[in-house]
């Protein structure tokens, strides 16, 4: 019945924009970071996540990242991924906004894909600048426990949003427009609660949009949300396709 609802919902409503997190990728095989199964149930976020812990122990913030670079690459994209290429490409989907890193999106075949939190595509050195695509670094660790620079030597910096540092601001003022824009917001996957991102669904709301969400677990959005559903990511999107 809520499928049906969600399908009607994003039919009417147009531009509809996405925003996902974690929950999308779960069943790709990805941890994610909250649950009592997730990244920081073992590994303390305050170790190997911030840029105080990379630039004081860039090796040990890459025992961290080296095993994380080789399941995110061996993941594939799931029905969700899947679907929500659909979507877009039905012209039902407007963008998707990600708190995702793992390029799971783009290879499921969406376009229009904001990463708020940056991404493995790239890894950069905090010496001489230089920029390096996910293959060469993936190249660099088949030999080093962490890739360094072979330009200057400096342990390279992989292009995601550590605790401590600012969001890509272009990407967040990309998000901002789009959630403002929406007529609605379809939150997949995450809890929100981590900001900014966190607050795009009270730019929708506060521009007279909507709020939809399919999650596992509560957040702190249900009681504005228009429609809410509790399940996987996964199973609901396809059904939400082959409703419309
Ligand atoms: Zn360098």
């Amino acid at each position: 019945m809520s499928v049906t609802e969600l399908a009607e919902l994003i039919r009417r409503r147009q531009p509809c924009v996405v925003l996902t997190g974690a929950g999308v990728s779960t069943e790709s095989g990805i941890p994610d970071f909250r649950s009592r199964t997730g990244l920081w149930a073992q590994f303390d976020p305050r170790e190997y996540a911030t840029i105080e812990a990379f630039r004081a122990d860039p090796h040990k913030v890459w025992s961290f990242y080296k095993p994380r670079i080789a399941v995110l690459t061996e993941a594939e994209p799931n029905p969700a991924h899947l679907a929500l290429a659909e979507l877009e490409r039905r012209g039902l989907v407007h963008a998707i906004v990600t708190q995702n890193i793992d390029l799971l999106h783009e290879r499921a075949g969406s376009r229009e894909v904001v990463e708020v939190h940056g991404s493995i595509r790239t890894a950069s050195c905090p010496g001489c600048g230089e920029r390096y695509p996910l293959e060469r670094v993936v190249e660099l660790l088949e030999t080093a426990d962490a890739p360094s620079c072979p330009a200057c030597g400096r342990v390279l910096k992989p292009d995601v949003v550590f605790f401590g540092e600012l969001l890509p601001v272009e990407a967040i003022d990309r998000a901002t427009e789009l959630a403002r824009a929406a007529a609605l917001l379809l939150v997949v996957g995450s809890a929100l609660e981590v900001y900014p991102v966190a607050g795009l669904p009270l730019e929708t709301l506060a521009a007279g949009g909507m709020l939809a969400i399919v999650n596992q677990g509560p957040t702190p959005f249900d009681a504005e949300a228009a429609l809410r559903i509790d399940g996987a990511a996964g199973e609901v999107l396809p059904e939400v396709v082959a409703a419309l």
